[in-house]
């Protein structure tokens, strides 16, 4: 029975544990979540103690979402704005202010050659739809060979079906699928280093593979600059250049997935602008929003677009039921707005030099293999597997959220961490990377 007293927190868990499954969680749950009451500014208030803290500072930006913090009466007031006029209204046959206007500030702000928007309702269904458009562009084309990708290893691009067929074949969640998914095509993960000189033995092997696969590949679908859950590691972006240059010699189209680096995260304000190279298609999502709502894009070309039209079937077969919802566009136009009044590149750029100055020290930690920081992204990668539920305690201990995972402990703060929490998340960090 739905009631405004707030549940005990024991019955709470008990009724999550039993009902609710959680992201990659079993059914039913073995780990007790912390339950959040509330969250503001940069910090996560729980219903009840844990390690002594009942506030956390959100090292986590709700997974690179939460950029302006929590609460912000902008985005607040941008949400009740909207609220007043209409929540949802279907999208087919009907359109709204937020939507358009949101869809047009997008391609102001990304990439000249991007002009067309698909407002999904997720990251993981921006990328089914992005690559949805590249096969259908192909065979509209009368080329319907070409429906093949081909990704990096140690990638990730959501959860739902193409996505992860382009995920890490040979680990994480996902490789219990790997024999029923399309088989695509797998170039090694690019060497690590975003300062590192370009290899020009890996730009080969793109070359090569890319040519090599020329008459079947549809695309290259790849995470610019930053592969995200598949491992946090930074390459040069010389390597998305030779991608460009590859794609075009061979007719292949590109797919940048700036879901995770879009809006700002690397200190370019998409990733792919450290590059200077635009994509066929690109997709954004989590901090779209600002992490209010749930909303993604998949933006494409004229050329991707005006190919699909000239098809057979010259529509993009989907439509979902809360594409281009209001409150979410609404919320989303105001989080651009928010995050280009200000000087974002600045903000970006001192919670770089925090990070830099608070991990300094963790390089000569036993246990800690690399430290690495790029944008408001700091990662301290160890030499061996870390013990999940002992690293988050201490974390929790320090008073800071985190969520390691594999051989990671890393944080992504908001853009608005002051630079007393911004070292509190840093020794979080330590902490966690020497108790897990
Ligand atoms: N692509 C990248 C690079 C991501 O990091 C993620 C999520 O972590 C996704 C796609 C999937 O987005 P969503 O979780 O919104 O479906």
């Amino acid at each position: 029975r739905a009631a405004r007293t707030p549940l005990p927190p024991d019955v709470l868990l008990e009724l999550d544990r039993r009902h609710v499954w959680h992201p990659y969680g079993p059914m039913p749950g073995r780990q007790q979540p912390l339950v959040v009451e509330s969250a503001a500014g940069v910090r996560l208030r729980l219903a009840a103690p844990a390690e002594g803290r009942t506030e956390l500072i959100d090292g986590m930006s709700s997974w690179w979402s939460a950029i302006h913090g929590y609460q912000h009466p902008v985005l607040d007031e941008a949400v009740r704005e909207q609220l007043s006029r209409m929540s949802h209204v279907m999208f087919g046959g009907l359109t709204h202010e937020p939507a358009v206007r949101l869809a047009a500030r997008l391609v102001e702000i990304t990439p000249e050659p991007l002009r067309h928007v698909f407002l999904a309702d997720s990251g993981s269904v921006s990328v089914e739809v992005a690559v949805k458009m590249c096969l259908q562009y192909w065979r509209s084309l009368g080329r319907p060979g070409k429906q093949r990708l081909l990704t990096w290893r140690g990638g990730y691009h959501g959860d739902t079906w193409q996505p992860m067929s382009v995920c890490d074949p040979d680990g994480g969640m996902h490789q219990l699928w790997s024999g029923v998914l399309q088989r695509q095509v797998f170039a090694d993960a690019p060497p690590p280093g975003f300062d590192a000189p370009a290899d020009p033995a890996y730009a080969g092997h793109l070359r090569e593979l890319i040519g090599r696969h020329a008459d079947e590949l549809a695309a290259v679908v790849v995470e610019p600059v930053v592969q995200g859950a598949g491992g946090m590691s930074f390459h040069s972006p010389e390597y998305l250049r030779v991608l460009r240059e590859a794609c075009d010699e061979h007719d292949v189209l590109l797919v940048f997935d700036e879901i995770a680096t879009g809006f700002g995260r690397t200190g370019q304000l998409f990733a792919a602008g450290h590059a200077g190279v635009a994509p066929d298609v690109m997709c954004v999502g989590k901090a779209l929003t600002g992490g209010y709502l749930t909303m993604a894009a998949a933006l494409c070309t004229s050329r991707v677009a005006e190919g699909i039209s000239r098809g057979e079937v010259p529509v993009l077969a989907h439509g979902p039921t809360f594409m281009g919802n209001p409150l979410a566009a609404a919320v989303a136009c105001a989080s651009i707005d928010l995050l280009l009044d200000q000087d974002w590149a600045q903000q970006v750029k001192r919670i770089e030099s925090g990070l830099r100055e608070g991990l300094a020290g963790a390089a000569g930690l036993p246990g800690v293999r690399d430290v690495r920081v790029l944008g408001a992204i700091g990662v301290l990668q160890l030499d061996h597997e870390v013990d999940m539920a002992a690293a988050t305690r201490a974390a929790v201990r320090a008073g800071v959220w985190l969520r390691p995972f594999r051989d990671l402990v890393y944080a992504m703060p908001p853009y608005v961490t002051g630079d007393e929490d911004l070292a509190r998340i840093c020794a979080g960090l330590l902490g966690a990377a020497a108790a897990g």
